[in-house]
């Protein structure tokens, strides 16, 4: 990069910087998250670095304070309200134990852990124990006077709850205590879905809605918008209060919601415990959090530690990994699926998202990269939850230098050479050669996949090394491979290569719903498969389904009915069939809902050692029982595996439902 093209790129992205944080802090709108205005934060900070001439004053990354709205009082904090500087990792976490110990002259024995609330700070200043003023951070100086808002929300005291065990002072003296105001999550969506009854525009997280009600001028809005108060904090001295969960359990005691998932913890294996065991959990809690907060428990090292910058040096804020970032979109590709459909994925300069390098990301369509306005070459923002595969939000269009190129669909399968077909009722161009060997790759991996034989360890890469190998040309082609054809190739030894042979073996014994659903038949998903499967009952009623019979299915349509009768007469299909037959693989029809089990419900959560939830819950619906989704009132037994999602334990506890062990499930089971 030359002076010139660093100093343009700097403009730029000083440039987006500051209209995101206007209208994130200002006018509490959102133009991009915040871990994508952080990413191009990093970015401007990195070239300032390697360019320090380009530097100046008025840089976001030389700015620390937001403004003040005018249309609120503008109040000066008495004790400043300090945030707190963030953490990445476990080396981090250590090197910032590492300086306060040396600043210290010895260890903190203990840390207090607690959530980090994703919303907006507030404190809360009482006078003979009455809520006298409650104040927003503001730039940690002066705060906006939201008393009002705030005196509206059940989760503030009015007056402090008197409780002996607390000093005098607190209901005699200013008072001050700290936290954050946020929305549950449930909250949040039942206030989306009025507003989109009433026909307004949506709320774009729970964390600005937090923030923008509680800055309504009108009191009555506040109220609506089922905000919550949660302390963690006090900004008062107050005898006996000596550790930082000392003012936890003082405000709880004067009545404040407080964090209850908060834990003292000592040296930094435990401190990453904290921080692990909530890195997946914390998705089930009621409300957003992005990270975990990290105290100095003792209030004399705490304060000795004290300010730097406008952070306390005695607390950290340990982030989770970002879960959207920018990155460059280098080149747009074609995958070709079972079906043909040629789906464009992105392939991105890899950057790391929510815990894990991302390289490629799906596009979906062309429809979506042209709604999206996506081009090669663009900055774009990237976005992973969860288990959820990566996806790109939107591009930076600010950021476009005039190199960037919109994307063409290619006329040719870029794995056979074959013409690509669009049909008139369709948005996918498709590869209509029915012997492209990625069509064939995309059926055998369907066919071994999860809602279909569930063959252990045949994923993408074993069927790519067979197909490789010669092995097998089509799906059917696995039921006859032997140990000794598994040992030529090279990702098996003698244990992987009989544990596949076994795992394919045990599925020559199959539901009917999955061997339909394995066929990759177009339209007939899993639902559909089983609707199949109940009607036909058997294979050979399947096969020789007439085109009146289908249209009696339940839950069929004609687009449906037509794609089976056009699979089942094609010769190709018929010789695929004989084959499956031959290979020795029986369908069994499902049973019906008339065993011992019959008219009770189960909800499996967690993993169980006897095999997958779904395969488990198929042994559950042969014995005449009912699988749900969800606990409900329904529900008769909650069936608890191995780390269980904690809403439907928390769901089955309020509602008395009662709960299995993987033992006593497979007594039941035996039964
Ligand atoms: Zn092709």
């Amino acid at each position: 990069m030359t002076h010139d093209q660093a100093a343009a790129r700097i403009a730029r992205l000083r440039d987006e910087i500051n209209e995101y944080r206007y209208k994130y802090h200002v006018l509490n709108e959102s133009i991009m998250s915040e871990a994508a205005a952080d990413s191009l934060k990093h970015e401007l900070s990195k070239l300032e670095e390697a360019y320090p001439d380009l530097i100046t004053a008025d840089s976001p990354t030389q700015r620390v304070a937001g403004a003040v709205l005018e249309r609120l009082t503008a109040v000066a904090h008495q004790v400043r309200m300090t945030s707190l500087n963030d953490v990445f990792d476990r080396d981090e976490v250590e090197a910032w134990i590492g300086r306060i110990s040396k600043l210290l002259g010895h260890t903190p024995k203990e840390f207090y852990a607690e959530m980090k609330f994703d919303g907006l700070a507030a404190t809360l200043i009482y006078e003979n124990g009455v809520f006298s003023r409650g104040l927003t951070r503001g730039d940690g100086l002066v705060g906006e006077d939201v008393t009002a808002g705030l005196r509206t929300m059940d989760t503030i005291p009015l007056r402090l709850r008197h409780h002996s065990g607390v000093a005098p002072s607190v209901y005699r003296d200013r008072f001050e205590v700290r936290g954050e105001v946020i929305i549950y999550k449930a909250d949040f969506e039942k206030l989306n879905q009025r507003q989109e009854e009433l026909g307004k525009p949506l709320f774009a997280n729970p964390r600005n809605t937090a923030a923008g009600s509680i800055r309504q001028l009108d009191p009555r809005l506040v109220a609506d918008r089922h905000l919550r108060f949660i302390a963690y904090e006090l900004a008062t001295e107050v005898d006996g209060v000596t550790r930082h969960q000392d003012k936890h359990e003082l405000a709880k005691s004067v009545g404040f919601v407080i964090d209850q998932h908060s834990r003292v913890v000592s040296g930094i294996d435990q401190i990453m415990d904290f921080i692990d065991e909530w890195q997946d959990k914390r998705h089930d809690l009621p409300f957003a959090t992005d990270g975990i907060v990290i105290n100095v428990n003792d209030d004399a090292d705490f304060e000795r530690l004290g300010i730097v910058g406008k952070a306390p040096r005695g607390a950290v804020a340990f982030k989770y990994p970002a879960e959207q970032t920018t990155t460059i979109l280098k080149d747009i590709m074609i995958s070709i699926g079972r079906t043909g459909a040629a789906t464009p994925f992105a392939v991105l300069e890899p950057v790391k998202v929510a815990g894990t390098t991302v390289g490629l990301a799906t596009l979906h369509n062309e429809s979506e990269i042209a709604r999206k306005d996506i081009r090669i070459g663009d900055t774009i923002i990237l976005q992973k939850a969860g288990d959820i595969i990566p996806e790109i939000v939107e591009p930076i269009v600010k950021l476009r230098d005039g190199s960037e190129k919109v994307f063409v669909m290619p006329k040719d399968c870029p794995v056979c050479g074959h013409k690509l077909a669009k049909r008139d009722d369709e948005a996918v161009w498709r590869c209509v050669n029915f012997d492209c060997p990625a069509l064939e790759r995309g059926r055998i991996v369907h066919f071994a996949s999860k809602g279909a034989y569930d063959i252990e360890g045949m994923g993408e890469q074993t069927v790519d090394a067979l197909l490789d190998a010669g092995l097998i040309t089509d799906a059917a082609d696995v039921f006859s491979l032997t140990v000794d054809q598994l040992l030529t190739v090279d990702r098996f030894a003698q244990k992987s290569a009989e544990n596949l042979y076994n795992s394919i073996q045990a599925r020559k014994s199959i539901t009917l719903d999955r061997y339909i659903y394995a066929l990759g038949i177009r339209h007939v998903g899993q639902q559909t498969a089983r609707d199949l499967a109940a009607f036909f009952g058997s294979l050979d009623h399947f096969r020789q389904a007439k085109p009146h019979e289908l249209d009696a299915v339940d839950g069929i349509g004609p687009v449906v009915s037509a794609s089976l009768t056009d699979w089942l007469s094609s010769d190709r299909h018929r010789n695929f069939l004989a084959k499956l037959d031959k290979a020795g693989v029986v369908p069994q029809a499902r049973k019906r809902p008339t065993g011992p089990l019959k008219g009770q419900s189960f909800v499996i959560t967690g993993a169980l050692s006897m095999g997958s939830r779904d395969m488990v819950g198929e042994r559950l619906e042969a014995l005449g029982a009912t699988i749900q989704e969800n606990v409900t009132k329904a529900t008769t037994f909650l069936v608890v595996g191995d780390d269980p999602g904690g809403s439907k334990l928390t769901k089955a506890e309020k509602l008395g439902t009662k709960q299995l062990d993987e033992e006593a499930l497979s007594r039941l089971l035996k039964a």
